[in-house]
């Protein structure tokens, strides 16, 4: 048996502290967004994705490293059987001090109570547009009503704070971003908006064309809102404004024009078990392999962990001119 590594917190070679891990529990999904997905995806096969106890033993390694906040994403999370007793074992995880969960919001409308039960404390949303056609058009295959609905039963359960998130592209959503804020303060939620990211190979809309920038988004909120900065943080890299006299942030995640990545304190586990240690590299660690040759030692696995710091990078290099040179998609990895 390998003596147990002290509980300490994570350090990269750049002295960033990382207590913050996003797990993708399934890279399927019920829809098919076109800036995240191909139309014909191939999902991986069932032996190739971490099975639930596996990501519970790897949260628990994690937490037991100092990790804070973990993050539960996808493809679509609550399309996994399964996910909602996952979240409700993560959710008492000892030293996690938040479980949060991103989703499109589908499966919302019936899961909201249990998931706000479950210790979830706060849930990010995903929507786009408030147009429904568009939102078909988007999402290839969702339902906007069914979202809405979700979005509107995530409120009445009384998480801590409901986020939409909602990726604009010129001329495909970008018309649509007052709305969407207004959308937002008639919920009484908060809302970040998000610049695209290369991740893997898409149809129907050119990446370099489509990117509309977070300051032009700002110019265009402050047409018809007053937003004051805020020295709000989430834990990641959304910066946040007030619109004033109501309650709703709004953020901008701003990978290509506003490089957040001196206070990083994330890493990603994909869906089949490989520690991600930058969204916008493929340095990367297999901990499913680690996991599967040593079962139940945990000692083994946390200095694993340890050792997969050193090859943390320090930037994203995203160029949305060029093909993408990560070919992962985004739902392999969670956004
Ligand atoms: N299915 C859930 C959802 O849509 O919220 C969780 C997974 S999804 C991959 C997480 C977030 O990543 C979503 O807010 C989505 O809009 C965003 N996303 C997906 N592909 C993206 C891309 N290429 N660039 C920027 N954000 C992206
Ligand atoms: Fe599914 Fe989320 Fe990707 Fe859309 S962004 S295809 S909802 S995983």
């Amino acid at each position: 048996m390998t003596a147990s590594p002290p509980a300490a917190p994570l350090f990269d070679r750049f002295g960033r502290i990382v207590d913050y891990l996003r797990i993708s529990i399934t890279d399927r999904c019920d829809f098919r967004c076109v800036y995240c997905m191909a139309e014909d995806m191939v999902f991986l096969p069932r032996a190739q994705i971490l099975t639930l106890e596996e990501i519970y033993t790897l949260a628990q390694a994690f937490t037991e490293l100092g990790v804070k906040k973990i993050r539960i994403t996808g493809g679509e999370p609550l399309v996994r059987k399964g996910a909602l007793e996952l979240l409700q074992n993560l959710g008492r995880l000892e030293g996690l001090d938040e479980l949060v969960l991103t989703t499109n919001g589908s499966q919302l409308d019936s899961m909201a109570e249990a998931l706000k039960a479950a210790w979830v404390k706060r849930v990010n949303i995903s929507l786009d547009t408030l147009d429904a056609a568009k939102f078909k058009a988007i999402t290839r295959t969702g339902d906007l009503p069914q979202v809405i609905k979700g979005i509107k039963a995530a409120v009445s359960a009384g998480f801590e704070r409901v986020k939409i998130n909602a990726v604009i592209l010129k001329d495909r959503n970008h018309q649509e971003v007052c709305d969407l804020v207004a959308f937002a303060v008639e919920n009484g939620v908060d809302i970040s908006f998000i610049e695209e990211m290369p991740l893997g190979v898409v149809e129907k809309h050119n990446r370099a064309d489509a990117y509309y920038a977070s300051d032009s988004i700002k110019a265009d909120l402050r047409k018809q809102f007053a937003l004051v900065a805020s020295d709000a943080s989430t834990g990641g890299p959304s910066k946040y404004f007030n619109v004033v006299g109501t309650q709703t942030r709004v953020g901008f995640i701003s990978p290509h024009s506003a490089n957040f990545c001196s206070t990083c304190n994330r890493v990603r586990l994909t869906v089949d078990g490989r520690l991600l240690l930058c969204l916008g590299n493929e340095h990367s660690v297999d901990l499913k392999q680690v996991l599967r040759s040593h079962p139940g030692d945990m000692a083994v696995l946390k200095q694993a962990i340890i050792d997969a710091m050193l090859i943390k990078p320090e930037k994203h290099e995203f160029n949305i001119h060029e093909q993408p040179v990560i070919l992962r998609y985004m739902n392999m990895t969670g956004g």
